[in-house]
């Protein structure tokens, strides 16, 4: 009896201490939970901005209409339409040009230099593109208003480069304008740099700007270029706007893959052709991705939008320690934030032999990897050649490589001056702001040497439908959303003044 009363007894001791550790546990989560709060910046109201809207919206139209075109082909470039959008910046910005010097690179990028009253600071740099993409042959009767007509209707302004990216150096003209003739002075030099052929990797614009101030010993403390912008409903669960500021870019990486076989007839065919010993390879990558890992730009950006999130969401953002596998399973369902978190696979062009009833001597097949910061291309090739394990299968690089950016800090007094620009921008629905990683690849890789930390962020909000805007069909911006990007740039000098 006195066995059975002491196991009682160790039954109802263990439950109770499973009980407080259980509770313990539950608490951690919790409270853990509770501290995942927004990290509010301090925004005091920016005051009134007066921006007259309708001669802003014109002169934004007035420069889409120049076909400043970067072509694949490199034949059918056309310089007299950069000739002509830089003498209307000329006519339309007078006292930015009186007061900044202005230098052409390469015939048709321009770089401005603010000269800042203390010059024992680096210089920070602000930067956007004037060149657009063609419009995609027989599509122009799709499109709302002509894409070269610049029109402004219906609350937008119209056309090729309304978003990519004349509105960068439209937006930057117009805040540099009200500046200037408010007699503002920068105390940390400004410059300002609109390469020719972004759209077309940038190796006569931005790669040979970043040489010539290379040459001349220039080092940026910040660089501002395009890349981000205020979202809606972009990320799942967060329903506030939230401001996306690019602190990192991917690489970008295409292998060939190529097998080379004894040719003939495929009537008496070897059990493997090429193209089936190719195949394999391919199907091996794809079921083998790179792992997901939550760290960088992507952690931060989790973590800054995640006190938007639903409870639950919240709670596992706030508990990685536990739930970590679980959530990059979560976001890896969604091919928007997988690639956030991963190394990427795309197998995109696949070739064997000319004829159906022809054996292949050769067939390739190429992949195209964006490269996760923290990875490397030469670490990606280790990894294909290793997935594939295939002697047969040769890998090389196909076309220009480019690895992935390093991770800007957002601990520093620009990206702080930043986000306080964003918040007083929108004093009537202020933005989550967040750092998060970029999928494409900007100009402001070119600049790397020369550059502490560099962002990427546009001011003007973008509903989902009119991301499509973006080297698509009706490209447009909202005309109240351009004028919040051009306060975003004019906020952004006065604050960094004020060194917030
Ligand atoms: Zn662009």
């Amino acid at each position: 009896m006195a066995d059975s009363a002491n196991t009682k007894k160790w039954v109802l001791y263990t439950t109770a201490l499973l009980l407080v550790i259980i509770s313990i546990f539950i608490a951690v989560l919790i409270i853990n939970t509770s501290k995942l709060k927004h990290q509010t910046a301090d925004a005091p109201p920016a005051g009134h901005i007066e921006i007259d809207k309708a001669p802003a919206a014109k002169r934004l139209a007035g420069a889409i209409r120049f076909k400043t075109i970067s072509h694949q082909n490199p034949q059918i470039f056309d310089p007299a339409e950069f000739l002509a959008l830089h003498e209307y910046l000329e006519e339309n910005f007078p006292e930015a040009h009186k007061t900044l010097s202005k230098e052409t690179v390469s015939d048709y990028s321009l770089v401005y230099k603010w000269e800042g009253s203390d010059k024992s600071k680096k210089p920070i740099m602000l930067m956007a593109h004037q060149d657009v993409v063609p419009v995609i042959e027989g599509t122009e009767g799709e499109w709302t208003y002509p894409p070269f007509q610049g029109v402004v209707a219906e609350g937008y302004i119209w056309g090729r480069g309304a978003l990519d990216n004349k509105s960068g150096v439209m937006g930057i003209m117009e805040a540099v304008e009200m500046l200037v003739g408010e007699g503002f002075e920068p105390e940390q030099t400004v410059y300002i740099t609109f390469g020719h052929d972004e759209e077309v990797s940038g190796k006569n614009g931005a790669i040979k700007i970043a040489e010539l101030l290379g040459s001349r010993g220039v080092e940026f403390e910040y660089i501002l270029d395009e890349g981000g912008f205020i979202t809606l409903e972009m990320i799942s669960g967060v329903n506030s706007p939230a401001a996306l500021v690019g602190i990192a870019e991917k690489g970008y990486l295409t292998l060939e893959l190529r097998v080379e076989a004894e040719g003939g007839h495929s009537s008496i065919p070897p059990p493997s052709t090429a193209v089936g010993i190719l195949s394999r390879a391919v199907a091996k990558l794809e079921e083998n991705p790179f792992p997901a890992r939550l760290d960088g730009a992507a952690h931060e950006m989790f973590q800054n939008v995640a006190p938007s999130m639903p409870y639950l969401n919240r709670l596992a953002f706030a508990n990685l320690w536990l739930t970590k596998p679980f959530v990059i399973s979560k976001i890896t369902e969604n091919p928007y934030s997988n690639a956030m978190v991963r190394t990427t696979t795309a197998a995109t062009m696949l070739k064997g032999s000319d004829k159906e009833n022809v054996l292949p001597i050769i067939a390739t097949a190429a992949v195209n990897f964006r490269i996760l910061p923290g990875d490397t291309a030469k670490g990606v090739i280790r990894e294909v050649e290793r997935i594939i394990d295939d002697l047969r299968v040769k890998v090389s690089t196909l076309g220009k490589v480019s690895e992935p950016s390093s991770v800007s800090d957002t601990d520093t007094p620009f990206y702080r001056a930043l986000k306080k620009s964003i918040l007083q921008a929108s004093p009537e629905n202020p933005p989550i702001v967040a750092p998060y990683l970029l999928m494409a690849a900007t100009d402001s890789r070119h600049y790397k040497e020369l550059a502490g930390n560099t962002y990427r962020f546009i001011g003007f909000t973008l509903p989902p439908v009119d991301m499509k805007g973006f080297h698509g069909t009706d490209e447009r911006v909202a005309t109240d959303e351009y004028l919040r990007a051009v306060k975003t740039y004019y906020l952004l000098l006065k604050n960094l003044n004020e060194g917030s």
